[in-house]
């Protein structure tokens, strides 16, 4: 079983539509893959309706959180999660209050560039983005296409970085009452890429263990951006905290360069997800009927 347990698509900061990203997890030989955009479900229909036969579909969702030490600014955390019920109030009323957040976000760092003398224009990015969730990929995209920048990855690397004087944090979900949600819809949580110190600060040991508190049920360990030895102490973690693992490949169409199934997970762990998520059920079985 090939099993890849985080992907985005154009609903979010992916470039693949939900249904050319179902027929690129099948050509690649993916017997499951999840559909985890940003902080939305919308891409779950389509995924659904065109689900070729012998791919199962799990639905997800990757919410933006923070993780707040006590004496240190908020550390950005993703959490994952999967088979939660969509229509959870609570769950779907933060979830619309987070895609809000990164229109105003958004608008902000795209205004700061234009004071600075960058072509963007945020009206131009929201209608590429085609009603799906904004992120700085899209604003990344209108930097290559204004011809500032050369890549994607070098965007990220100056203008959009954490770093930059232009970059304006998300007020995200606090990590443990995200956590919380998603186990009240139904779901099941895992935390996402938690030790990719190529990303940014990361969390402490004592953070993940509070996460586990809080109802965290896995980690995300086999990730690209995960080193060798992040991986294994990740692993070891999850050991002595009683979480599951997973392995995934974050694939994010041509907005990165990591194909779909560079990491995959373990068909037991796969089980246990299923096992442990009620609020809704996987897009599997024969393909037209309702699964
Ligand atoms: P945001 O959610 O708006 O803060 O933007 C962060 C998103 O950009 C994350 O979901 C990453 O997947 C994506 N990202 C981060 N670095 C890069 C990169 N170098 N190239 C493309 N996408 C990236
Ligand atoms: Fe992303
Ligand atoms: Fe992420
Ligand atoms: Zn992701």
């Amino acid at each position: 079983m090939r099993i890849d347990l985080h992907t985005h698509s154009a609903v979010s900061d992916g470039t693949e539509s939900p249904a050319a990203l179902v027929a690129t997890a099948a050509a690649a030989g993916l017997d499951v893959v999840a559909l985890t955009d940003h902080d939305t479900t919308d891409g779950w229909a389509a995924a659904r309706a065109a689900r070729p036969a012998g791919l199962t579909v799990l639905p997800g969702l990757e919410l933006s959180c923070r993780w707040f030490p006590a004496d240190e600014p908020p550390v950005s955390v993703h959490l994952l999660a999967y088979l939660f019920d969509p229509a959870h109030p609570a769950l779907s009323a933060e979830l619309a209050r987070l895609r809000a957040e990164r229109l105003g976000r958004g608008e902000r760092i795209v205004t700061a560039l234009a004071a600075a003398g960058y072509p963007v224009v945020w009206e131009r990015i929201v209608e590429a983005s085609a009603g799906g969730v904004v992120g700085r990929p899209h604003v990344a995209r209108a930097l290559v296409e204004a011809g500032v920048v050369g890549s994607v990855d070098q965007a990220f690397a100056g203008l959009l970085s954490h770093r930059s004087p232009h970059y304006v944090a998300k007020a995200d979900t606090d990590v443990l009452e995200g956590i919380r949600l998603v186990r009240d819809a139904g779901g099941v949580p895992v935390f996402a890429h938690g030790l990719a110190t190529k990303r940014g600060r990361v969390v402490d040991d004592a953070a993940i263990e509070a996460m586990a508190g809080a109802g965290l049920l896995g980690l995300e360990v086999d990730h690209p951006d995960h080193s060798p030895a992040e991986r294994e102490h990740l692993r070891g973690l999850a050991g002595e905290l009683g979480l599951l693992t997973t392995g995934s490949s974050d694939h994010h169409g041509a907005n990165k360069t990591t194909p779909i199934g560079a990491c995959l997970t373990d068909p037991g762990q796969y089980e246990a997800i299923l096992a442990a998520g009620t609020g809704t059920a996987p897009f599997t079985g024969p393909v037209g009927v309702p699964g």
